[in-house]
């Protein structure tokens, strides 16, 4: 028992410890079953987490790449309508698909692009297209419309070959377009401005011009395209200065003129530029043209505007001022006459601005041919002038303008057929003498101008020394009126002896201005100004009548034979009515013409020889006598001297003075013999000694005047003389 029990026991204990043993082995095996598997699955997971891992960095690396592309992926499941979107910077949120619109984003695509953006879209999906390319406007998640570039290709289709799956990528191409829209404003902008555009490569070909530079410049876009740049239109240096300041500070600008391909000229403003690339070297250059030709003429026009009254079209007082200051810079002797009208105020209220405008234009019409080469009128500004002298500081010259400009002033004008009769007064200022600085010169002749107003005097000189004279010269001039009014004019006589008989011949008047308060006035002092004035005439007519009136009745009373010598002033031998008025006097005195000499200088004659022998035949076929006064003085040819119907030559003074030197007694031996050849009596002035007497007398000569013989006689004094000396 125990054995079998033993044996039971250990069969029982060998099928157990058997048993036990094929447990320990299953055991062993289930584990190491376990542990492959467990190391099986490990493994897996491993490499399973790797791949995954690997999924995730790749894709983690697609989304990036994506992103820094700016570029979105989608994928579009066709048949189901589901969209797969990267949506990277998460602007674009799109709505699910609608499988009933076309294309199916529809909602978010501009409206105007929407038809674009389906038939490109049908037409890859029909198989008509490679793939899908697309720039439309997509709404963002702001509500604004952005330009997006968008990409596809169908990538799976049905057994039927019909499309189920489409994948792609957009891009925001805002910035993009905005630039492409903004090159083409510039683009358009350029082609539509009217300046001229030129764009030339490094260089200098020209790369581009627009239709402006066309129209400026005349040169077709077609022409000059390729072509290197011409310096024909602007001159070679300034096209290189243009060119080297661009090259060196990057720009340049300034006017230039040009000729166009018609060969007109015109006048640009040039901008000029350069383009730079990222490395700093020149690629372009570019170049404005703004044609400022019109301009230019509208400018010019504007300063002869700027410079010109536009009442009288004189120059204005600006340029009064800046003239003169040019004058006083070349330190250049310069007169200003200023003159203004009396009363021009009056005028203005009675008659009305209109009218007194009128009269402003007439007078600068009336003064401006006054003016020669040096001489400019401006108006200053209301009724005040300028006359200003360039060059000059002569007074005679002045002075004559100045009295031309009174005689034109005061001429009656005619206006609306008001006439008016109008004076103006004028100041004179001289430079260097009377200011240094146009102001004080204008404001110097200003005060000139009011004091010739105040005293009644019509024109004045500031400076001192000047307006002496000036002031002498009025108020010989008033004497003169005064003194023609008053009788102040008489005439004295100079007797002239024949040399050989010593016997009285005959006699010269000359006139004395013995004024109340002033005295006598010398003729050789008031004469000159008689002249220039005018009052010559009126005085030459008083001697003349005074003369005839004396030598009538002298001869009447048997006092005296012979001829009475008066002298005629250059101003009355040019008189249209000189004989009319000689036959007047003669006829209204009752004087014999044969005893009527009359003393013409030599200068008077010649001034317009044809006319003086015209007048002086007249005279002589009436019988007056003529003589040539301060003969050898003037510049008489002979020719001349030979047809002028003479009958005396008066040797000047001059040559009496100085007879007793070799060369004055050749000089009256000449006039002498010319004398005689001529037929011509002669008579030696100013012969105050008895040599000179003696000297004439061994020369030939036949009469002689001077202090020797007699000074000049009142007609009362001669009146005795010529008795005691009856021949
Ligand atoms: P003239 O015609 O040559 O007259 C001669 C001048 O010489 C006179 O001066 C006379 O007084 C002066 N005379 C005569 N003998 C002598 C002499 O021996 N010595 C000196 N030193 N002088 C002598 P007066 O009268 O002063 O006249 C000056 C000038 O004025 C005249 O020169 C004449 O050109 C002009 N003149 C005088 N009276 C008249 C006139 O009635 N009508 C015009 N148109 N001119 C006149
Ligand atoms: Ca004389
Ligand atoms: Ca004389």
């Amino acid at each position: 028992m125990s054995f079998s029990f033993t044996c039971q026991a250990q069969e029982q204990s060998n099928s157990i410890f058997l048993s036990n043993k094929i447990d320990i082995s299953f055991m062993l095996m289930l584990c190491l079953f376990a542990i492959v598997i467990a190391a099986f699955l490990l493994y897996n997971l491993i490499r399973f987490r790797r791949y995954q891992s690997d999924i995730t960095a790749s894709d983690e690396r697609l989304k990036l790449s994506l992103w820094a592309s700016g570029d979105e992926m989608w994928d579009w499941n066709i048949a189901d309508g589901t969209l797969y979107r990267t949506n990277a910077n998460g602007v674009y949120t799109l709505p699910s698909i609608d499988l009933d619109t076309f294309p199916p984003n529809k909602a978010v695509i501009h409206p105007n692009d929407l038809v674009r953006v389906a038939k490109k879209l049908k037409l890859h999906l029909d198989g008509d297209s490679e793939s899908f390319e697309c720039a439309y406007r997509l709404k963002s998640n702001d509500n604004s419309w952005n330009w997006v570039l968008d990409k596809g290709k169908v990538v799976s289709f049905d057994e039927d070959g019909s499309p189920i799956r489409m994948t792609g990528t957009f891009k925001d191409i805002h910035q993009l377009k905005k630039i492409e829209n903004n090159l083409k404003i510039f683009a358009q902008s350029i082609e539509s401005i009217a300046e001229g555009v030129i764009i030339f490569d490094a260089q200098l070909s020209v790369v581009h011009v627009n239709p402006g530079y066309e129209i400026i410049t005349g040169h077709k876009v077609t022409e000059i395209v390729g072509t290197k740049l011409k310096f024909n239109q602007i001159s070679m240096s300034l096209a290189q200065e243009i060119k080297s300041e661009v090259d060196r500070i990057g720009h340049w600008q300034g006017d230039v003129s040009g000729q166009n391909v018609s060969g007109g000229f015109y006048m640009a403003y040039i901008t000029a530029n350069c383009i730079k690339d990222e490395q700093g070297k020149i690629t372009n250059y570019v170049a404005i043209v703004s044609d400022t030709t019109k301009r230019k003429r509208t400018e010019a026009k504007l300063v002869k505007m700027a410079k010109t009254d536009t009442l009288t079209g004189l120059p204005n007082r600006d340029v009064f001022f800046s003239n003169l200051q040019k004058q006083v810079s070349k330190k250049s002797p310069t007169a200003v006459l200023v003159f203004d009208l009396d009363d021009f105020k009056k005028i203005n209220d009675s008659v009305g601005h209109q009218l007194g405008d009128e009269l402003l234009k007439q007078i600068g019409d009336r003064i401006k041919p006054l003016a020669e080469d040096n001489d400019t009128l401006y108006r200053l500004g209301g009724d005040e002038f300028a006359f200003v002298m360039e060059n000059t500081n002569d007074i005679h010259k002045v002075t004559l303008a100045a009295k031309q400009i009174l005689t034109l002033l005061s001429t009656p004008y005619r206006i609306n057929q008001h006439e008016f009769v109008i004076a103006g007064s004028i100041g004179i200022v001289l430079y260097p003498d009377d200011g240094l600085k146009p102001e004080t010169l204008l404001r110097n002749a200003d005060t000139a101008m009011y004091y010739a107003k105040a005293d009644g005097n019509k024109y004045l000189f500031f400076n001192n020394e000047m307006n002496k004279q000036a002031v002498k010269r009025l108020q010989i001039e008033n004497l003169i009126r005064h003194g023609l009014k008053e009788d102040y004019f008489e005439v004295y006589y100079q007797p002239k002896s024949n040399l050989k008989t010593d016997k009285l011949v005959g006699m010269e008047a000359l006139v004395r201005f013995i004024t109340p308060k002033k005295g006598l006035i010398s003729p050789s002092v008031f004469i000159p100004i008689a002249e220039e004035t005018g009052q010559i005439i009126d005085i030459g007519d008083l001697v003349l009548r005074k003369a005839c009136i004396d030598m009538k009745r002298w001869i009447d009373n048997d006092i005296i034979t012979g001829r009475v010598a008066v002298n005629l002033s250059a101003r009355q031998f040019t008189l249209p009515d000189l004989i009319e008025r000689i036959d007047t006097i003669l006829a209204e005195t009752g004087l014999n013409p044969t005893n009527l000499e009359l003393e013409i200088t030599e200068g008077t004659v010649m001034d317009n020889p044809k006319h003086a022998i015209t007048i002086m035949h007249q005279l002589r076929e009436r019988g007056i006598h003529l003589a040539l006064d301060d003969f050898g003085t003037g510049y008489s040819s002979l020719s001349y001297l030979r047809k002028f119907p003479l009958n005396t030559l008066k040797i000047d003074k001059a040559f009496v003075d100085d007879c007793s030197t070799n060369i004055g007694k050749a000089m009256i031996d000449t006039i002498v013999t010319i004398a005689r050849n001529l037929s011509l009596s002669t008579v030696a002035e100013g012969v105050e000694t008895e040599e000179q007497k003696a000297l004439m007398s061994s020369m030939k000569c036949d009469v002689i005047q001077g202090y020797l013989y007699s000074k000049p006689l009142s007609a009362k004094e001669f009146s005795r003389f010529a008795n005691k000396h009856k021949a």
